[in-house]
């Protein structure tokens, strides 16, 4: 497909997992891509940005948009996890959480939206999860960064119909990224973790990130042009399934 040919695209967090998934496939789809990290190393035009920097997002977003010539689709998927109920982490860990995962997409759509104002073929994709709208265990501070994502995704989504800008989210289910390993590592019988978080898909296996960045290119995509303020789950079945358990 060449859907992107002519179109420039910034990645958040595109360096690994998710977000180097969704650079590759734009870029295999024509469009010339640009990726936002925190450790750039690997990305092809890597910028490095701390997304909850906001004179560091404004200064990588100007830097992209010269280079480029614009800016056509923000893909804002730059985020941390956190663990644990709702008592488990002190103020500072919820300020820290919600300011790269929420406000990063804030403080990089705040400074790429004169650009995409420019372009005929605005868009803009949000990497929220699962938890936005399932009830994860120990996920509280994760989870309500993502709720908010999905709200924001709707408010934006509406407050820019007439800049001609679309806004729609991915809600992946547990996908099988270097953070999901980094996860596994962490745990005292990463075997067991591994088996538990497969099975708690209906599909009975983890995502693949690319997967996820196949429906971040629909929803970024100029054929897509009548789709606005969705939220698209790709998680193998787990948020709207409810299959009886395996034998
Ligand atoms: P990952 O850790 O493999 O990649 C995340 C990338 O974001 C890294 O390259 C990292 O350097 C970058 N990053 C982190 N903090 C940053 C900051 N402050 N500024 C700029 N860049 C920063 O993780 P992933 O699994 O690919 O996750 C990507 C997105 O997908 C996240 O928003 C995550 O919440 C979401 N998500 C992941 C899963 C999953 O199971 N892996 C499920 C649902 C949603």
């Amino acid at each position: 497909m060449t859907d992107f040919a002519g179109l420039t695209a910034v990645v958040t967090g595109g360096a690994s997992g998710i977000g180097a998934a969704a650079a590759a496939i734009l870029a295999d789809r024509g469009a010339d891509v640009a990726v936002l990290d925190l450790d750039p190393a690997g990305a092809e035009r890597g910028f490095r940005c701390d997304v909850s920097d906001d004179g560091e997002v404004r200064a990588a977003i100007e830097a992209v948009a010269a280079q480029l010539g614009g800016i056509d689709v923000l893909v804002n998927n730059a985020g941390i996890g956190a663990a644990g109920d709702v008592a488990a982490n002190d103020d500072a860990e919820w300020h820290r959480v919600l300011d790269v995962n929420v406000l990063g997409m804030v403080r990089t759509t705040r400074a790429a939206l004169p650009y995409l104002r420019r372009s005929s073929t605005a868009a803009v994709v949000n990497t929220c999860s699962v938890a936005a709208w399932a009830g994860l265990p120990n996920r509280a501070l994760y989870s309500a960064s993502k709720g908010a994502i999905l709200a924001l995704t709707l408010a934006m989504a509406t407050d820019h119909l007439d800049d001609g800008i679309r806004v729609n989210c991915v809600c992946p289910g547990t996908a099988d990224t270097p953070w999901v390993g980094r996860l596994l590592d962490a745990a005292d019988d990463p075997a067991a973790e591994r088996a538990a978080l497969r099975a708690r898909q209906p599909m009975g296996r983890l995502v693949t990130a690319a997967e996820v960045g196949h429906a971040i290119a629909y929803l970024a995509s100029p054929l897509s042009g009548s789709t606005t303020g969705t939220a698209l789950a790709v998680d193998g079945g787990m948020y709207g399934l409810r299959p009886r358990p395996r034998a």
